[in-house]
């Protein structure tokens, strides 16, 4: 399936508009890409984009960190979680409880609708026969919908990671909106040191070998020297949601 027309409405923007998010875009990531996390965060969410930015998180493996530190600078930040309806039970149970650790007081459960649901996945099991229209029914989609009226997002993703994150800068420009990637320079010790610094509940599942967890139909456990992300997808062509391509 593809982005509904509605929600490419939504984000439609003209082709001078889009040349002016990149030069703010990079002028941000020019200024920024050297800073700490939390001056990065700081700028975005208290001077750049006021009321007009989201958190956008999994409450997955790593996210105890960009969480704890959003919610210092602001706890009323929007935190938009995609609640797919494939989520392990595990974090289902730790959205909840990071939300009421941290005091965050607008996290919002986006789900796809169900007019749509039923008209695209009506067995449930679209991930098994297509997993790009099952991710664009359930995240993409969903995703674009609940951004509208935001002028930027805050995302988790970083460079360690591999593939198209590599050279991540700490501000990009999307289709409509500029992205904001704090954590883009923190390793997997910057993680794992952050944590045990602010004693943050890990996911339950990572002590079972998941340290990138999505979908449960679509994320495996994985075997140590094996990239962070390799559980996801595995065996498949694709390595990404989409949601980053909104
Ligand atoms: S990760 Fe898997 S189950 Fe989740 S939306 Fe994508 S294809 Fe569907």
């Amino acid at each position: 399936m593809t982005i509904s027309v509605a929600a490419r409405a939504a984000h439609n923007i003209a082709s001078d508009e889009r040349d002016a998010l990149d030069v703010r875009a990079r002028r941000l990531a020019m200024r920024f890409n050297d800073c700490e996390a939390r001056e990065i965060l700081e700028h975005a969410i208290k001077t750049e984009f006021p009321q007009q930015i989201a958190l956008v998180s999994s409450f997955g493996a790593e996210s105890a960190a960009l969480l704890h530190l959003v919610a210092e600078i602001d706890p009323a930040t929007p935190v938009i979680f995609l609640e797919t309806g494939k989520h392990f039970a595990q974090t289902i149970s730790y959205r909840k409880k990071m939300a009421d650790r941290f005091g965050l007081s607008d996290v919002r459960d986006i789900r796809p609708s169900a007019e749509t649901t039923v008209m695209n996945d009506p067995d449930g099991d679209l991930w098994k026969r297509d997993a790009d229209a099952c991710c664009t029914l359930r995240k993409v989609e969903p995703l674009s919908g609940a951004l509208a009226g935001f002028d930027a997002w805050i995302t988790g993703r970083k460079q360690f990671h591999g593939g198209g994150r590599l050279q991540l800068p700490a501000f990009e420009a999307a289709a409509a909106h500029i992205k904001v990637n704090p954590l883009t320079r923190w390793s997997k010790d910057d993680i794992a040191a952050y944590a045990e610094a602010q004693d943050l509940p890990a996911h339950p599942l990572v002590a079972q070998g998941y340290p990138s967890i999505g979908c449960w139909p679509c994320t495996h456990p994985v075997a140590a020297g094996e990239d962070v992300r390799a559980g996801r997808w595995r065996g498949a062509a694709k390595t990404e949601c989409g949601i980053h391509g909104i």
